[in-house]
């Protein structure tokens, strides 16, 4: 199920008093810039469990507040947009729910959606308010030092918010990723992982494989993969970089519809395999046209 988001829009300038990020690496990072360049905020919060990043974070000069107890940290805030590891947001929501203010808006970046409205909504006082959100942009790099503001420009942002969700709380939450520069629409939350598992989790796994084929080779060749490196086998070696406690989740949370995709790739791998030992040369170039085709459909929507 898919809907549109047309009366969505926010008519005129916001600003949240108090905005709070749980988590500060890539996503998270990114958005806090945009928030303070473009004035989003009266006050920027961050709330990180390493002292290393805490630093780090102060150094940058990105939040107004630093601070390493959660329950502080969303005290009084009127926004709260979570940017760790799928597996950790619930648990870390269950902590600090108490401390929340009454009106105050739940958001997150994860790149999974129904299992997250499942653990995260029941644990909510009532009258604060889940927005489930993920913007489609990223980097194989982590940390608050590897966010930059134009991270989200012309990308798409998904919202699986549910019936019960409140209108004006999705207003905002649109109106923010507007700011970022990104295209928002709204989906329903298993479609969203299902599109996800074979657009993205589905590629990662594929690099992640590959990649560790390399892992596994005798040290020679192993080296000689390494140093003669082609356009090919570089570009999955970028992708299979990406954090590994991140990716983690990712399956562990999204498994019904991993190994559903996963299923009908494992098919058409094998179709891919036959044709190669049949010699069966139209078959190969009939499907790598096609290929080409989606190649050039993701150029046209300026997704490259
Ligand atoms: P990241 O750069 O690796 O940062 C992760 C953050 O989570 C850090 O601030 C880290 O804090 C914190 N964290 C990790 N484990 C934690 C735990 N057990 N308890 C408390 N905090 C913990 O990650 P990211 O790439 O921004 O990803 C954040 C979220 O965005 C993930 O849910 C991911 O699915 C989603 N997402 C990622 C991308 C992407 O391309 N990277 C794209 C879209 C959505 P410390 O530094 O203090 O350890």
């Amino acid at each position: 199920m898919l809907f549109f988001n047309k009366e969505l829009k926010m008519d005129k300038f916001f600003t949240f008093n108090r905005v709070t990020f749980i988590g500060f690496g890539l996503i998270n990072s990114s958005l806090a810039r945009v928030f303070k360049s473009k004035s989003l905020a009266n006050e920027i919060c961050a709330y990180s469990r390493r002292k290393q990043t805490l630093l780090k974070i102060k150094e940058l000069n990105i939040a107004d507040y630093i601070y390493d107890d959660i329950k502080q940290s969303v005290k009084n805030s009127d926004l709260i947009i979570l940017g760790v590891p799928v597996g950790v947001m619930s648990s870390l929501v269950q902590e600090f729910a108490t401390s929340l203010k009454s009106g105050a808006i739940i958001t997150d970046v994860g790149s999974i959606k129904k299992g997250l409205i499942d653990s995260i909504s029941p644990v909510l006082p009532k009258g604060v308010h889940f927005v489930p959100g993920h913007p489609i942009a990223g980097t194989e790099n982590s940390g608050p030092e590897s966010g930059f503001e134009e991270l989200f420009n012309g990308r798409w942002c998904i919202l699986t918010p549910t019936k019960n969700t409140s209108k004006d709380a999705i207003k905002k939450v649109d109106y923010i990723w507007q700011q970022a520069g990104m295209k928002v629409t709204i989906m329903d939350a298993e479609y969203h992982d299902r599109v996800l598992a074979i657009t993205s989790h589905i590629p990662h796994l594929v690099a992640y494989s590959i990649v560790g084929t390399v892992t596994e080779l005798e040290d020679q060749l192993k080296t000689e993969v390494i140093k003669y490196s082609a356009g090919g086998f570089r570009d999955f070696t970028r992708i299979a970089a990406s954090d590994p406690v991140m990716w983690r989740d990712v399956f562990l949370n999204n498994s019904g519809a991993v190994l559903e995709m996963l299923g009908r790739f494992i098919e058409d791998l094998t179709a891919l395999q036959k044709s190669i030992r049949w010699k069966d040369g139209d078959a190969l170039e009939e499907l790598f046209s096609k290929t080409r085709d989606i190649r050039k459909g993701i150029i046209s929507e300026e997704q490259e």
